[in-house]
Parts: structure tokens; sequence; C-alpha cells
């Protein structure tokens, strides 16, 4: 299968849907939703769900709703819900005419309540969380009825509308579904359809102090917009009966609520609330930090949408959950910035190269290939000169063996350039640290071959000392060094799994030229290390102490991002797969 497969493969859900529609269900329509919490910033694991409801939409010529589900005034924030819609966006989709909140049906809702308390259906309850908690009964064991189950129809209505009112103080009442305490489902036991919260709401402000809990409100914001597909994580696969309950006891349009497993990522959080913890106590730079999971961190980060949405199809959508290898997200982006990205010259950490043989003062401009992927890119010039960078990694004073790169009296290859040797190393003489190096290049080479014949075994990339520009890089890695970072030793809880090198900044990395003037967001790749990209200029304060904490070595302060002429970049990934080589042993072990 190659990224750009335009055929998606089938799925359950597409054979549900195919057969509704073959019966003539929902008079042929197909309408879904994406309702998120507006309580945090959407990542991987809501772009999996959002991919599914836009792209079944898509693929059956239906629509798909962004609904805010927003029942909870104290998580929820305006700031999300812009987050979110931005997010939705970046990644390709189109809610139209068609953003909605669960807040806009507040009132319609409320008459639905009425309604089931009319059919003595529902009924107000004075026991606390705690009594609720306590007769609930177990696993095993049925419930206990509530004392206040058996209250008439006149007096329930009275008591939720002075609930509605204001009268009664939070959490000393609640209306309740008057279903079955010895259900064997426990969300069946009367659950809670509505609560006493006064808090303000970010869109319907003090005008309610009761708000619905997700189990009643979320059918019923289906069954309003006429959604006939609801597709929904596993952990709702319990809450169906009463999705359906409610349904059929208002008697009115009775979407379909399908379960998928969520997605899980190795290394990878994806609990909102923790993703939350991590914002608040200062472990990431925000919820953009380019190491966090979430969709603005993944594009600041250099995601690409298309690497994104590629990745959602390839995993599929299954029934049971498992946990898919962050390496086949990483391996879907490279293949996208493969095909796309030019490729530029960069330094990481520099040494310096003097050719002793080169004329002083002397530049040469050298064409370079800008994609060998797609020769529409073009070529550029580079300039060539006395004094250079190469990687320090690059050379080693006592070579291993099958350590080809340069070393004292050995001939390397320098890309697009010239063959050269090393003949002198100078070091400080305090440290023994390899401060410069001196070579001499053949003349003879330029462009980078022989006439002779004569081989090299390696191609180093260079950037010339006096037309470098300075940058900033930041290398990541993983968030956490655990597969799954909720698995912990006794006592401890999942910090103990962060990744204390999760963060790199290096100050003094050195870039051809040519990259002056590139704007945030820019992407290329810089030869032999990786995919690197522009950081965007973003709001999120990065004066606080979690790089800090992050970084290693002599490097570690960071600057302020892109900005005022400085480029900042961040690596998006490296060039390294290790999903092809995961497969590579997946398919060898078949093949055995
Ligand atoms: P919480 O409800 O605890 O705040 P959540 O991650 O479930 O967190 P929602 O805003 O309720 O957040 O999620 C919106 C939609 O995204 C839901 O339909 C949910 O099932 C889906 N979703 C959330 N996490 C994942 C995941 N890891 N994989 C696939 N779908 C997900
Ligand atoms: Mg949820």
């Amino acid at each position: 299968m190659t990224v750009s497969e335009p055929f998606a493969p089938s799925n359950f859900i597409k054979d549900i849907i195919t057969a509704d529609l073959k019966a003539g269900k929902n008079q042929g329509r197909v309408h879904t939703r994406f309702p998120p919490e507006p309580n945090g910033y959407l990542h991987i694991g809501h772009a999996k769900s959002i991919c599914l409801n836009f792209g079944l939409a898509a693929e059956f010529g239906g629509l798909c709703n962004l609904r805010f589900d927003d029942t909870n005034p104290i998580k929820e924030e305006v700031e999300y819900v812009e987050g979110m819609k931005e997010d939705v966006g970046w990644l390709g989709f189109d809610w139209g005419d068609r953003l909605f909140y669960a807040s806009d049906y507040f009132e319609k809702l409320y008459e639905f309540a009425v309604q089931l308390i009319k059919k003595g259906e529902a009924y107000v309850c004075d026991l606390s969380a705690d009594q609720i908690r306590e007769t609930r009964g177990t696993l095993t064991g049925p419930g206990k009825n509530s004392p206040y189950r058996g209250r008439s129809v006149e007096e329930n209505l009275s008591l939720f509308e002075r609930m509605r009112g204001g009268e009664f103080e939070d959490g000393s009442r609640v209306l309740r579904a008057k279903i079955d305490m010895a259900s064997g489902n426990l969300n069946m036991r009367d659950p809670i359809m509505y609560r006493i919260l006064k808090a303000t709401h970010h869109r319907t402000g003090d005008k309610w102090c009761i708000y619905p809990t997700y189990d009643f409100a979320h059918g019923q914001s289906d069954s309003i917009e006429g959604i006939t597909h609801s597709i929904c994580t596993l952990e709702f696969e319990d809450h169906r009966p009463l999705y359906d309950w409610y349904l059929d006891q208002l008697g009115v349009h009775h979407p379909q609520q399908i379960e998928f497993a969520r997605l899980n990522l190795s290394h990878t959080m994806t609990s909102k609330r923790k993703l939350l913890q991590m914002v608040e106590e200062g472990i990431v730079n925000g919820w953009d930090d380019p190491r966090m999971p979430t969709i603005s961190g993944l594009r600041r980060r250099g995601y690409t949408p298309e690497s994104i949405r590629v990745f959602c199809e390839r995993i599929g959508v299954a029934k049971r959950g498992s946990v898919v290898d962050v390496a086949l997200l990483e391996h879907c982006l490279r293949e996208d910035l493969n095909k796309r990205s030019p490729r530029v010259m960069g330094v990481l950490r520099p040494l310096r190269v003097v050719i002793d043989n080169y004329p002083e003062g002397q530049v040469e401009e050298l064409e370079a290939i800008n994609n060998p992927e797609d020769p529409t890119m073009g070529t550029r010039k580079v300039p060539f000169s006395r004094v250079l960078y190469i990687e320090q990694d690059d050379f080693r004073e006592d070579p291993p063996p099958k350590f080809y790169r340069l070393a004292p009296g050995r001939e390397v290859r320098l890309r697009y350039a010239y063959y050269v040797t090393c003949v002198k190393v100078v070091k400080d003489e305090r440290t023994g640290e390899v401060n410069e190096l001196h070579c001499t290049y053949d003349p003879a080479t330029r462009g980078g071959g022989s006439s002779d014949g004569r081989m090299v075994k390696a191609t180093l990339h260079w950037v010339s000392a006096a037309h470098a520009i300075n940058t900033e890089v930041r290398l990541y890695d993983h968030l956490f060094t655990k597969e799954d970072p909720d698995e912990i030793e006794e006592g401890a809880d999942w910090r103990s799994n962060l990744n204390p090198k999760s963060l790199e900044v290096l100050t003094s990395c050195k870039l051809e030229p040519g990259l002056a003037g590139v704007k945030p967001g820019y992407r290329c790749q810089f030869e032999r290390l990786g995919y690197f990209c522009v950081d965007p200029d973003s709001s999120v304060d990065h004066g606080s102490s979690a790089n800090r904490a992050f970084a290693v070595g002599p490097n570690s302060a960071v600057g302020s991002d892109s900005s005022e002429g400085k480029l900042v970049f961040n690596r998006t990934v490296t060039l390294r797969d290790t999903w092809a080589k995961i497969e590579k042993a997946q398919a060898q072990k078949k093949g055995r």
C-alpha cells in the first residue's frame, strides 16, 4: 500500500452505512458529527475521530457537523473552542454552516426533560452525590431505589422548575431518569439527567444554573441535528442502551450509535486531563509545544495535515483497542515530506574547516539539487569558500572500523563541491577538544566527482562560514520513555516516565544563506539530518522554565521563537525510519 492510495479500504462502519443505505434507512441520508468537549486542545486521537466522521460523510455524499459538547461550564473555555475550530480546519475538513453547540439546545433539552417527567419517566432526587453513589449497587448486586423515586409528576415538575429558577444549592438536587435500579447495566440505574451548577457558561452566561449531563445532552443533540450515524469510542458502548432509551421514550429521530476503538499511540499520552496537567505544571511549553501530541503541537512541529490524514486512513477502524506504534505516524510524515521538501545544507554542531590550498577571498557558486524526488523543483547555488563548517560528528581523530567519514589523512566528498583531505587537527590545549581542521581540496573534483575514478566512501554536508546564517535548532524526542506512558512502578505516577531528553536546544547552528528570510512554517530537509521547519510565531508564552528544565547540555538556554529576523527551526522528524525496520521484521516473521 502506498501513501497516496486513492481507494480507502472498507471497515465495519462503512459496512453498516452501506447496509443502511441499501435498506433505505434515513431516506438515504448519511449525516455524522464530530462532538468535542471544549475542555482542552484536540490531539492525534481526536484527529482519528475527525478523519473518520468527516471522511465517512464525504465518501457517502453526506454531511458532517462540528458540535461543541459544552455542557460543563467549569472546564470549558472559548480559547478551546477557537483552538478546536482552527485544528479541524487545518486538518482539511469543512463543516460549512454546520457549527453547533449543545448549549444552543439547552431550552430544547429542558423541554425534553419536562416531557419525560410528565410521562413519569424522570424524577427530582434529593440524595447527595455520595448517597447516590452508595445506593447505586455494584456490578454484581442491584442498587436501591431512591426514597424520592415515588414523587408525583406535579411535585417533580414544580421542583425541576425551581431548580432552574436557582432556588437550590449546587449538589442539593438532581433530575434522574426513572429506569431500573436493578439493571445489569449501571448506566441504566436511574442515571442523572440534570445537575445544579451555579457557574457562568462561556456561551449562555448566567442564564442557566442547571446543566444536562453528557448522556442526556448527547443523544438528544444528535437527534435534533438529524444525525444518522453517531460514531463514538468504545467506552460509550455501555452507554448505548441509555442513548437508545432516551430517544425511544421521547419518540424523536433516533440516530444509530456505533462504537470504535480509540487510537492509542506508543510513547504518547492521549488523555486530555493529563495533557492539561503537563501544560499547567510547565512540563511542556503550552498546548502547542512541538512535543505535544496535540494537533496544534504537531502543526508547530512541522507535520502536514496530509500525513496525519494518511496515517488515520492507514490504521483503519477497529472494534477492539490496540496500540499503534508512533513510528508509523512518523513514517507517514516522512513519506509526505520526502516528496515535497526542498533539500538544504545545515550544520547543527559546527566544526570549522580551513581549506589550506583554496585561495583566500575566493567564492564559488556551486550548483545544488533542490529535490532529487522532484526534478521540477530545480537547482540552486550555494557558496563555497576557504573556511567551512562541517558536522562535529563527521570527524573522528581515531576512526573506529566502519567509520568512513573524515579522519586525519582521509579523503571525503563535500556534497556538490570537492574532495577534501584532512591534513591537520587543531586542538584546544587545555581540553583536548578538536577546534578546527585543516584540509586540502582537489580542484579537479569540482561538483563532487573525480576524473581519475578515485572513490571516496563518504559525502558530507557543509556550509561556507562567511555566508552561513546562525540559527537555533530545537531537537525533539518522544515525551515519554515508556511505550505505555501509564505503565508505572508502584507508588510512582506517569510523570516518572517523562523523557528528560525530549528537548535539546542547539544555539549555534549554521545554515546555507539561501534560507535567509524564509517564513515561519517553512519546511525543508537538512540533508542527512532530517526534516525541519521554521517555528511559527505563536502567542504562547515561551518564557516558562519548562524548556530549560528539559534542555540538555551547554546549549540549554532557549531564545525567543522565530522573530526579529532570527530563525528558530524545529526538527520535525529525523531521516531514520524505524517503521520501515519494523515492517521488514514483520514481513520476515510472516515469511518464515
Ligand atoms: P474527555 O471526554 O475525557 O474530555 P475525550 O478525549 O473523550 O476526553 P471529547 O472531546 O469527548 O474528548 O472527544 C471528542 C470525540 O473524539 C469523541 O467522539 C471521542 O470519542 C473522540 N476521541 C477522543 N479520544 C480519541 C482517541 N484516542 N481515538 C479516537 N477517538 C477519540
Ligand atoms: Mg469524551
